[in-house]
């Protein structure tokens, strides 16, 4: 779909000013309470089950990589799924029961039904006596074992001699599953979008970021678009490892990206930075933050954390930051089962989805503009301007428009928000005395 020209402003601008953020909250939420029931892993049913509700939400190709693949420096492990798993006192009560909740059970758990003493029982039993109601997450993809997350103050009824425990699992050799979607824009030059989806029911980390990933993608689709859009939801590390090891010529192409995670609690925004520190993303989304008015907190790369780990690993060293509110392992519901659907709240879920989408405007409004009186200011009184020169940056706007300086720089020196400049950008072109500049960097 091409882009209208000349003084229309780009329609994501429109977009957002016409959201109705209870509404975007809500169904965020809403999709969420969809997801949540399933049994996510790394690989296997549960992964894929949540890929076809993304699809069916907002469309997605979902690519399966056979196990065993090498791929960098790991091997795609065998799939894993599990139908049922519990512990039973010898009369055959369930104690531990899978389908009360499924952090119940280690992820990737062996599959294993007999009877064990107490003793060999609690060597596989795993609780949090920091929170002694909420049940812990636990995996154990690369070391095979079995074992059950039980909440602290369970731990001291196990009180008998032998108890029967069951996992009715699998694991065997079958795929790792990825959803993918390619929106094309009238470049070839990308913005990449990634979250991870292989969490079992746990909410803000991370089927919010899947949720907003998913509207993101719906709202695109539909949108022209100067960059092309790629989207990806992956199982953490293995996920983008495979992605990337078999899409490394195309990774040249991509020019910003945002992994996306815990964007659904209450907590402020925080961003962490690209591995280049000041790439147009950084600078983009501190901007954005920045003119919220709200706290925040940016932070500087480390090896740690989501995916961008796996993005920005040096022989990549791709422009993309990781986007979060309270960010992993900083709130105390976090890899527990207190992180539930009370947890992410509609409001934050729309506050995180408008603020990613006013970045991704001012990425596709982005250029160096010319301005067409280059000697003296225009006088823009006679254009009918001069009350809207203030609000709208048009003095600063006419004075960098020299097809050096970009929207983002202009953004940066006059303080002004990407959606009044923007604005402001529509109004000059609407008069002629701004045009867009040569945009050498988005040739394909
Ligand atoms: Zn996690």
């Amino acid at each position: 779909m091409p882009l209208a020209t000349a003084s229309q402003r780009h329609p994501l601008w429109e977009l957002l000013e016409q959201l109705d953020s209870r509404q975007a909250g809500a169904e965020l939420h809403r999709f969420i309470a969809e997801l949540y029931p399933l049994c996510r892993s790394i690989t296997g049913e549960g992964l894929r089950e949540t890929l076809r509700q993304v699809d069916s939400f907002a469309g997605l190709e979902i690519v399966e990589v056979p196990s065993g693949t090498q791929v960098f420096d790991w091997t795609v492990p065998n799939e894993w799924n599990i139908r049922d798993a519990y512990i039973a006192d010898l009369d055959g009560n369930r104690l531990v029961d899978f389908q009360d909740n499924n952090l119940h059970v280690v992820g990737y758990s062996s599959p294993i039904h007999q009877c064990v003493s107490r003793e060999e029982l609690l060597e596989h039993l795993y609780s949090d006596s920091r929170h002694p109601e909420w049940i812990p997450y636990r995996n154990s993809y690369y070391r095979e074992t079995w074992g059950f997350c039980v909440s602290h103050n369970q731990l001291a009824e196990f009180n008998d001699e032998e108890y029967e425990v069951c996992i009715d699992s699998s694991l065997m050799p079958g795929s790792l599953s990825y959803g993918e979607a390619y929106l094309p824009g009238e470049t070839q030059r990308e913005v990449l979008i990634s979250t991870h989806a292989c969490h079992p029911s746990l909410c803000n980390d991370n089927l919010s970021g899947i949720a907003v990933a998913a509207m993101l993608l719906k709202q695109l689709r539909d949108i022209p678009r100067r960059y092309s859009y790629r989207f990806l939801f992956v199982p953490c590390t293995i996920g983008p490892i495979a992605w990337l090891h078999g899409h490394q010529e195309l990774t040249s192409r991509i020019d910003h990206g945002l992994v996306l995670a815990c964007l659904g609690d209450s907590g402020g925004m925080t961003y962490v930075r690209s591995r280049r520190d000041t790439a147009d993303i950084d600078r983009v989304i501190q901007h954005v933050l920045a003119d919220s008015g709200e706290g925040y907190e940016v932070r500087q790369f480390a090896p740690y954390g989501y995916d961008q780990r796996q993005y920005c690993s040096p022989g990549f060293n791709l422009p993309l930051g990781c986007l979060m509110r309270t960010p992993n392992g900083e709130y105390p519901e976090y890899h527990t089962s207190a992180d539930n659907l009370g947890l992410v709240r509609p409001e934050a879920l729309a506050d995180s989805f408008t603020k990613i989408l006013t970045g991704l405007a001012a990425l596709e409004d982005n250029k160096r503009y010319i301005a067409l009186v280059q000697h003296g200011e225009p006088q823009l009184g006679r254009h009918g301007l001069y009350d809207k020169a203030q609000e709208f940056g048009l003095f600063w706007l006419l004075n960098y428009a020299d097809g050096e300086h970009s929207l983002l720089d202009i953004a940066e020196k006059s303080g002004l928000s990407f959606a009044k400049l923007s604005k402001g950008i529509s109004l000059l072109k609407g008069v002629g005395l701004l045009t867009d500049g040569p945009i050498e960097k988005l040739a394909t």
